[in-house]
């Protein structure tokens, strides 16, 4: 990955957008904002709302008046796309490298320790400037790296990879030395500290590959970590593509497709039927697909099986659920009773199948079961109907099952597509639930309680990362 003075035109699968006379009208923030807009520009790069950026920059403290080194890390909530200045928290990086102390302090350490709970309030005691914006579960992926910008993103095609039931060997294959890989770890203190010390191992690497999550890319400079960012994603759509199975994608298709007019006459009285079966809680709204993509997963052999293992990243499944519904259907019947009667069926099954979930996984002080009904419903012949409790949600729900449906694809080109372990899944889907609607993990009852009140209502603004 040597650097030439730009890279444009040299990517196939991604969109090279930095223009070297807007950038350089810019300074500081602004040249972090720029870069963000343009990585999230690009939806092959990253989900909505998902993945940050950050840039470590000398700063006036406000104080003092003495230059100071400033972490500007993109905040919790929004999108890298229409982020703005407001959107990036700030941080002391001196206070930042400090709570490295604290946490080594604690006798027990590492992912679901009370400890890396208590590390999230304590980022506010390193705020820069009285920033009000929260910053993001994600903030140790950025704060130990060595370097002064780092990107991470979701990128469906790296994700693929991080899917793949042999992702290190994957990775070694696809970037040599120059993408570590990480296994998966939910983002915290320790994974923060894990990748300073793989970047001190392994000084050639410009970037991780994060099993079930992403990827970052860091450099010194700006260009150069955005440049970086677009080629580990098109390195990994190339090797994707190389690999494509053309017609045998999902094992080929099983179910052919239905005449236009024959699908949407069989969604129109379906939909209404499906959407008054599915409000038990609250009344959702539907957003139906069922573009070439959608229909030939859905009609595939594989489709149903790979649905039943669930989605992979937790960015997908925090709005997808662990998995969809998948009716069994014949579409060439064009029997709409039929459907009815497989889909009540199947929606048995599924509230069956979700309530065994949270018995199998809860644990002592696990909140209440969420709704048990899909957000996610694929019929074979018809697409995919994904709901919300409003417009926007069941069109990010929608989103999210594409990216679900592309890292399937690809992982199962390359290699083996492999789930995300359920209780894991199920950890995680709990602890989002937990940190959005009462600003704390309240599976964590002992320490840091005054600190949580204050991190209250900045986690209540949403901590999609
Ligand atoms: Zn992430």
């Amino acid at each position: 990955m040597s650097a030439p003075a730009t890279k444009a035109g040299s990517f196939r699968h991604v969109k090279y957008l930095w223009r070297d006379e807007e950038a350089d009208e810019l300074s500081g923030v602004d040249r972090l904002v720029y870069r963000s807009n343009k990585l999230g520009e690009d939806l092959t790069l990253t989900n909505t709302g998902g993945g940050n950026t950050s840039s470590k920059l000398i700063e006036m403290d406000p104080l003092t008046k003495e230059s100071v080194e400033v972490l500007w890390v993109k905040g919790s909530g929004g999108d890298l796309r229409t982020v703005r200045r407001d959107g990036f928290a700030s941080l002391y990086v001196d206070k930042v490298r400090a709570m490295k102390t604290l946490y080594s302090s604690s006798p027990e350490r590492g992912p679901k320790t009370p400890i890396e709970d208590a590390m999230y309030p304590m980022y506010s005691h390193c705020v820069f400037n009285l920033n009000p914006r929260a910053c993001s579960i994600d903030t140790p992926l950025h704060t130990f790296v060595p370097y002064k910008h780092v990107d991470h993103l979701h990128p469906n095609a790296v994700i693929a990879i991080a899917a793949s039931v042999n992702q290190e060997k994957l990775c070694q294959e696809i970037y040599g030395d120059e993408v570590v890989y990480v296994p998966w770890q939910r983002p915290g203190f320790e994974i923060g500290l894990k990748i300073e010390q793989l970047i001190k191992d392994n000084s050639q690497a410009k970037g991780i590959l994060l099993g079930h999550h992403g990827m970052s890319s860091w450099s010194s400079d700006d260009k150069t970590c955005y440049e970086t960012a677009l080629e580990i994603i098109d390195r990994a759509a190339r090797y994707i593509e190389t690999h494509d199975r053309g017609d045998k994608t999902f094992g080929g298709p099983k179910a052919q497709p239905l005449a236009e007019t024959d699908r949407k006459g069989i969604q129109a009285e379906i939909i209404p039927w499906l959407r008054g079966r599915l409000s038990v809680y609250k009344r959702f709204v539907g957003t139906v697909q069922d573009d070439e993509k959608m229909l030939r997963f859905v009609n595939s052999h594989d489709g149903p099986r790979l649905a039943e293992l669930g989605t992979s990243c937790p960015d997908h499944f925090l709005r997808t659920k662990i998995k969809p519904l998948f009716v069994d259907w014949d579409p060439s019947s064009l029997d709409v009773e039929g459907l009815k009667n497989s889909l009540s069926e199947a929606l048995v099954k599924y509230r069956k199948d979700y309530d065994g979930y949270y018995q199998e996984c809860k644990r002592p002080d696990s909140p209440a079961m969420r709704d048990h009904n899909p957000t996610v419903v694929l019929i074979p012949g018809l697409g995919m109907i994904a709901w919300g409790k409003n417009k926007s949600e069941s069109r990010v729900t929608a989103e999210f099952y594409n990216c679900a449906i592309e890292v399937m694809r690809g992982a199962e080109a390359i290699d083996q597509y492999e789930a995300m372990d359920r209780q894991e899944a199920f950890d995680i889907e709990r602890r989002a639930h937990c940190l959005r609607r009462f600003g704390r993990n309240v599976c964590q009852r002992n320490g840091a309680g005054d600190y949580r009140q204050v991190w209250a209502g900045n986690w209540r603004r949403g901590n999609r990362d």
